[in-house]
Parts: C-alpha cells; sequence; structure tokens
C-alpha cells in the first residue's frame, strides 16, 4: 500500500494526473489532508508570472485548500486614486480605471481555454462597470463618498480573485470562485470593517466547507466583505491578511500560510536593516507585536483568530517556496533566542488629563478616558495611566477635535506630534535581560518621549521623534546581533 501511496503522490505532481482526476477521498484516508488557508499577497498575484507561481503552489498540496487573494501589487493604491480623482476629473478617473483594466485583461488573455477566457473577460468587465458608476456618482457629487470608496476598493479582489480561479481551473485544478461579501460578513463600517464572526462561520459552513467537500479549491478575495445590509466593506489596507484569519478559523484549519515576498518574518524590516534575518519560529504574543508596531509582512489583527483556535500562522515566500518561513504558534521557538526590531511612523502621543475644574462626573477618570477612546473608536498602541492623566499611543489620523470634544466635560487632551514608535521584542529579552537595559545605550541623543513594558516582558517600545526611528532600528538591531554572536560565543566555550 505504501509503495502505491508514494507512486501516487508523485504522479499526482504532474499536471496530467491533475488535469484528469480527483483524488481528494483518498488522501484523506491516508491522514494527508490538511486543511490549509493560502493567502496570496499583492506582489505574489502582480502578473501572469506571478500567478503561474501561485497556481504551483497550490497544485503541489493535497487536501481542503482555501486560497486567499489580495488584489495585484499597486491595484487598491490605482483605486484610492481614482476615487479621490473621480471627484475632480471624471474624465481622468475613467482612463486610470480603463489603463488598471487592461491590466487584468493581460492577465486573462494567458488563459488557454477559450471559454474559460472569455467568461473571465466578461467577469472583469462586470467587476469594471460598479467601479465606473462609483465614479459618476463620486462625480456628480451629494453622496455618502465612504461606501462608494468601498466598492470601488472592493473591485481590486474581485478581479485577481476571479483570475486566480481561472488560472487554477486552466492548469486542471478544479476551482471553485466565492463572492467574498457572501463568505466574510462585517459590522458595516466602512473602511476598517470588523467581521461578524457568527455571521461569517455561519457562510463558511454553507459556502465554502461544501465546495471543499465536492474537492473543489476554493478561491476567495481577501480585504472584502459585507455588511449587515450586504453592502460592500472592506477590512482596512493590508487586511487580506486578515481574511486569511477569519476563514480559517471559521474553518478551523490546520494552518492558516501567509505567501508574500519575503522569506519569513525577518528580525526587521529588510528595507531599513539589510542584513535582517528569518525568524524560523515566533510566538503569537510577539508576532502581534511586531505586527501592531509596523511590521507590515502581517496585518495586526491576523494573529487574534488563529491564537484563539490554536490555529499555526506560516509565512513563506511565493518566489522561494522551498524556503520553510516563519511558523506562528503558541510556543514560537522557545529557546530563549528570538529578538527582532520593528517601527511604526506616524503616531501621536496623545495626554488625556484630568481638569480639577471640572464638574463631578460619574465614574473613575481612568474609566472613562478609556471608554472615550473606545467610543472614539480610537486604537490604542501602548498607553499608561498615572494619577490624574492616561497616556496612549495613537495613529496620528485620529480625529484629535472630535475626541476634544468628547472628553470636554472632564479632560483637556494635549498632543504631541510627527513620532514614530520602536519596539524590541522576543524571548532573549527575558532569557538576557541586560539586553534590555543595555539598549538605552544605542539611543544616542534620539530624544525618547516615552518608554513602555505594557506588552509583558519579551518587549519595549519606545516612543522617538520620527527622523530618528530607523536609525534607532538599525542600531538596536545591531545590538542585539552582537549580543547574540556573544552568547553563541559563550556557548561554544563552555
Ligand atoms: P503582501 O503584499 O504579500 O501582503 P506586504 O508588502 O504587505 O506583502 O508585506 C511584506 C513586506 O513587509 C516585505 O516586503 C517587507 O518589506 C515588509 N516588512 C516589514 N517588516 C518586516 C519584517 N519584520 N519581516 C518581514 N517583512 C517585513
Ligand atoms: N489590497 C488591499 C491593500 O492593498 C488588501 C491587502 O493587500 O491585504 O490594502
Ligand atoms: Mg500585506
Amino acid at each position: 500500500v505504501r509503495s502505491i501511496t508514494l507512486k501516487k503522490v508523485f504522479s499526482l505532481r504532474t499536471k496530467q494526473t491533475r488535469r484528469t482526476r480527483s483524488t481528494g477521498g483518498f488522501f484523506v484516508c491516508l491522514g494527508e489532508a490538511m486543511m490549509v488557508v493560502l493567502k496570496f499577497g499583492g506582489t505574489s498575484v502582480a502578473d501572469a508570472e506571478a500567478i503561474a507561481r501561485v497556481v504551483a503552489i497550490v497544485g503541489a498540496r493535497r487536501g481542503p485548500r482555501t486560497v486567499v487573494v489580495s488584489a495585484l501589487a499597486g491595484a487598491t493604491d490605482a483605486l484610492l486614486d481614482i476615487a479621490a480623482v473621480a471627484a475632480m476629473d471624471a474624465a481622468r478617473a475613467r482612463l486610470s480605471l480603463a489603463a488598471l483594466v487592461r491590466r487584468h485583461h493581460d492577465i486573462a488573455a494567458t488563459i488557454e481555454d477559450a471559454a474559460r477566457r472569455h467568461q473571465l473577460g466578461a467577469d472583469i468587465e462586470g467587476f469594471a462597470r460598479t467601479v465606473t458608476r462609483g465614479i459618476d456618482k463620486i462625480a456628480a457629487g451629494g453622496v455618502d463618498v465612504p461606501p462608494i470608496v468601498d466598492t470601488l476598493l472592493a473591485a481590486g479582489e474581485l478581479w485577481s480573485s476571479r483570475i486566480v480561479a481561472a488560472c487554477l481551473a486552466d492548469e486542471g485544478i478544479a476551482s471553485h470562485w466565492l463572492d467574498a461579501r457572501s463568505v466574510v460578513r462585517t459590522d458595516g463600517r466602512h473602511g476598517s470593517a470588523a467581521p461578524d464572526f457568527a455571521a461569517t462561520q455561519e457562510a463558511v459552513s454553507g459556502l465554502v466547507r461544501p465546495a471543499l467537500a465536492l474537492d473543489r479549491v476554493v478561491v476567495v478575495g481577501g480585504f472584502v466583505g459585507s455588511g449587515p445590509a450586504g453592502e460592500t466593506t472592506t477590512l482596512g489596507r493590508g487586511g487580506s491578511d486578515y481574511s486569511a484569519a477569519i476563514v480559517g478559523a471559521c474553518l478551523q484549519a490546520d494552518a492558516i500560510e501567509i505567501w508574500t515576498d519575503v522569506d519569513g518574518v525577518l528580525s526587521a524590516d529588510p528595507r531599513v536593516v539589510a542584513d535582517a534575518r528569518v525568524l524560523p519560529a515566533l510566538s503569537y504574543a510577539d508576532a502581534h507585536v511586531l505586527a501592531s508596531f509596523g511590521a507590515k509582512v502581517l496585518h495586526p489583527k491576523t494573529i487574534e483568530p488563529a491564537a484563539a483556535r490554536g490555529i499555526p500562522v506560516v509565512v513563506r515566500n511565493s518566489r522561494r517556496p522551498e524556503e520553510p518561513g516563519t511558523r506562528i504558534d503558541a510556543d514560537g521557538a522557545g529557546d530563549g533566542q528570538v529578538a527582532a526590531v520593528a517601527s511604526r511612523a506616524g503616531v501621536s502621543l496623545v495626554q488625556i488629563v484630568a481638569r480639577r475644574s471640572a464638574a463631578p462626573v460619574d465614574g473613575s477618570f481612568a474609566a472613562l478616558a478609556f471608554q472615550s477612546l473606545s467610543d472614539a473608536g480610537v486604537s490604542v498602541v501602548v498607553g499608561e495611566f498615572s494619577d490624574d492623566r492616561l497616556t496612549v499611543v495613537v495613529d496620528e489620523s485620529f480625529d484629535l477635535e472630535g475626541f476634544r470634544a468628547r472628553v470636554a466635560l472632564f479632560a483637556d487632551v494635549r498632543v504631541r506630534a510627527g513620532l514614530a514608535a520602536v519596539c524590541a521584542v522576543g524571548d532573549r529579552l527575558t532569557s538576557e535581560p541586560q539586553l534590555v537595559t543595555d539598549a538605552f545605550g544605542v539611543f544616542n541623543d534620539a530624544s525618547v518621549h516615552f518608554v513602555s513594558r505594557s506588552n509583558g516582558r519579551t518587549s519595549f517600545a519606545v516612543i522617538v521623534d520620527d527622523r530618528d526611528a530607523h536609525g534607532l532600528v538599525a542600531r538596536l538591531h545591531d545590538h542585539f546581533r552582537v549580543g547574540m554572536c556573544a552568547a553563541t560565543e559563550a556557548a561554544a566555550l563552555r
């Protein structure tokens, strides 16, 4: 039986065999059928060549596979630009749209099967018509713009996911495309919707599972969802990772794989630190901190649904699928060897200070201040409470005047803008605590406005002037690497 199995595994890797029959049940019996969600980011589906790599990665796997796809690299930016231009110059917006649509048609033209190619071309045009209608509505004015922007942006993932589903089918891999709006249900908040897990779970059970049971590779666009009334919503920039985690959690998948353009989560942003290295393993907690502090490779919300259900998240390079990538789970490497650095520009330090002269208000000052932040939808990067003030680090895009008005009865708000958060994370900070104390030596003359260890002993964060952030990341990374060499040498001498 074993030799037949191995032969079968081998032969299934050829395109011809894939075209002829489905073998899902066979592998389920052998225990090989991992339920996997594979998410491919924008660069991984940038053009026909990149999509061919996606098809090869998905085709080399067995068992229930759900593929979550981002828009083609740059498509979301182009759509946002189209939405912005539409208000001033609808003709120019339509021209930009035409160029973007052409880019999608160019990929569709590589589909071999004529009927499938024509159908795909028609689908691309159909989504493009929705964008044109959106441009016209924005140009006419007098409309609520955020819902229209969401419908425009959604086209990016609807196009790309349709294309990937067709390319899979063209290679003999039975695929089933689903409109993300019927799968990921949300609270309807335009631009940054939150998932409605109960409704999404129901949709996944009703739509995704039956297709997987028929041995189809399910393909769905990331980033996009729909609100309670069926209106199109998006999850926030970079949100396709989050879509993969939401769907993975609802499927109770064995793994959520994030396929991107780097070899995994690195010890620092490779654009800032050229010799950053791949972290083979990372804990959920550390990955969450890194992502929240600007490691763009993962959307910060990705970790929560995965961690809640104990599903490993694996970050891999679609250009180098032979590389193992980074595995993120509850344990991480567990060897006290991880140390990484990240930075996040564009944050403000906000002090909410209790007004002594204020009329008495119900509830404690801290509770009121926290509640006001939450009511205003402000998400806090890090914060600290002391006596009469709450100090929080928030994204600088928050609505300061709106927030001031909200707390005016009981507090003053002071803001320092133009800052960046720099964070160091990893279990080495616990196993070698002097790394943390010595780290302050590398700050040099950078002004440190705030220090936080609120994420626990495996991390610390400092708030500095924006211009100092990258230099500090590089110096901290060096500091950890030197420490690492010393530790390795000491171990070798023992
Ligand atoms: P995708 O389009 O696949 O979602 P992103 O551009 O969102 O890819 O994320 C991948 C990019 O994240 C990398 O190309 C890299 O420049 C950046 N990045 C920032 N910090 C890190 C880090 N610590 N590890 C890996 N990549 C990082
Ligand atoms: N296409 C969306 C963006 O560019 C979502 C994603 O790529 O994750 O933000
Ligand atoms: Mg991304």
